[in-house]
């Protein structure tokens, strides 16, 4: 291979073109991101970022600037050419690729009625919303967060800390049920309501009206939620429009093996991260509901498959020191594996007794397929083991 293109510069991307350097790729590396930021922890945004206000600069990723590669930051793929193999840029642009890994990830979804003003509606996915939020947040006192996920916790967090009046509202009864359990979600739901967030759970909006300085919010039961800005965490969609019809297989993601390979399309084509669905022939039940494997651990998996590298000692899927991380109001919460009560039987952790030190696994055929932790490192720690020494739903390439 003598011409890779990596497409999308965060977290799968730049771990792609580090592993493809480390690999002893030699030849030419090309580099495209739509965004003008240096590639960024996007995780924190919601985190040290909106709760600190951690300099900008320090989000950067460490050790970025070493990869050797010729980079196309702020200008966006546009196309896909796959007969004459080459990559469209926004820039007019056309990049030639013996090899391409596909990481241009997700967007936040957005609210699917136009809204008149969309001033006070704010969403959270890149550094410049984060920083249109963050000065937002310095001139409000009420903020109506809509999705009680992850990112929509972290929000409402953040604004505690800063002292502001907080709404979450979400049509589910326990927002983070299916990601976490339900034991765990009701604990992420206590976390909040102790922490000052006002909480509307189980209510469908109706409608969301807005001026220039502030939100309304129309619940199902016909009450109002009024604020000075609306945060919405309503999930993503996958920014894949640029492929066209190519290697599209599932839904709006694109469809690769475990190895990270695009199904649908010749060897040389790769993809990794939120842009991408993994599907394993040796389990496909479990990879198709989705478990988290992380981004960075994709697009090192897919650089490794692009050059014909050996994948051992590689977990496509959950590796067994690989954990989802998050943060609600000063609780760390950790998950790995399995968690969702659908699917397997919850048991809380010896000598822990919910709330705050909650820690618990997750059971199916005598296994521990997943555990989850809130505020309780050792004991999640001590499940961690469990689990890698349950599982035969750990597929290695
Ligand atoms: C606020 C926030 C908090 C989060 N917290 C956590 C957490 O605590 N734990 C966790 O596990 N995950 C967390 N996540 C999710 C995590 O950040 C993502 O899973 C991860 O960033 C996905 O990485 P990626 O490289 O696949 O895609 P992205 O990070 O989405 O990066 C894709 C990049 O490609 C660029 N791009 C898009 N289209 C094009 C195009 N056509 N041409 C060129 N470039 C393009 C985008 O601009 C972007 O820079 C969080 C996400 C957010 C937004």
């Amino acid at each position: 291979m003598q011409n890779i293109v990596v497409v999308g510069a965060s977290l799968a991307g730049i771990s792609a073109a580090h592993t493809l350097r480390g690999l002893g790729f030699d030849a030419k590396l090309t580099i495209v991101g739509q965004e003008t930021h240096a590639p960024y922890r996007r995780d924190l945004l919601s985190k040290q970022f909106l709760r600190k206000n951690m300099p900008a600069e320090q989000l950067t990723f460490q050790r970025y600037s070493e990869i050797d590669a010729d980079w196309f930051l702020g200008h966006s793929a546009t196309g896909l050419d796959m007969a004459r193999q080459c990559v469209h840029l926004s820039n007019g642009y056309e990049i030639p690729y013996d090899g391409l890994v596909v990481a241009t990830g997700a967007r936040a979804r957005r609210w699917p009625q136009p809204l008149d003003n969309s001033g006070p509606i704010h969403y959270l996915r890149a550094l410049d919303d984060a920083l249109r939020l963050q000065d937002a947040l310095s001139r409000s006192s009420r903020v109506t967060v809509i999705g009680g996920g992850f990112i929509g916790n972290e929000v409402a967090a953040a604004c505690r800390i800063k002292g502001l009046d907080v709404t979450i509202v979400d049509s589910r009864p326990l927002p983070l049920e299916n990601e976490l359990g339900d034991r765990a979600a009701d604990t992420c739901v206590d976390l909040a309501a102790c922490d000052g967030v006002n909480l509307r759970l189980g209510t469908e909006i109706r409608a969301i009206s807005t001026t220039e300085t502030g939100a309304t919010v129309l619940l199902a039961d016909n009450s109002v939620v009024e604020s000075d800005i609306a945060v919405l965490d309503i999930g993503t969609v996958p920014n894949t429009e640029w492929l066209g019809e190519a290697a599209l297989q599932r839904s709006d993601r694109i469809l690769c093996d475990e190895s990270g390979a695009v199904r649908q399309a010749p060897p040389g084509y790769v993809a990794a991260g939120d842009a991408a669905f993994w599907k394993s022939d040796a389990s496909p039940e479990l990879a198709d509901q989705g478990r988290w494997i992380s981004p960075e651990r994709q697009g090192r998996i897919a650089a490794r498959t692009l050059l014909g590298a050996s994948h051992k000692h590689e977990h496509s899927f959950v590796g067994p020191d690989e954990f989802m991380r998050s943060d609600h109001y000063g609780y760390p919460i950790h998950s790995i594996g399995i968690t969702d009560s659908r699917e397997a039987q919850f048991e809380l952790a010896e000598g822990v007794d919910g709330c705050r030190g909650f820690a618990g696994s997750f059971w199916c055929d005598g296994d521990t397929v997943g555990a989850v932790a809130i505020g309780n490192w050792p004991a999640f720690r001590g499940l961690v083991n469990k689990v890698r020494s349950g599982g035969d739903w750990l597929v290695s390439s």
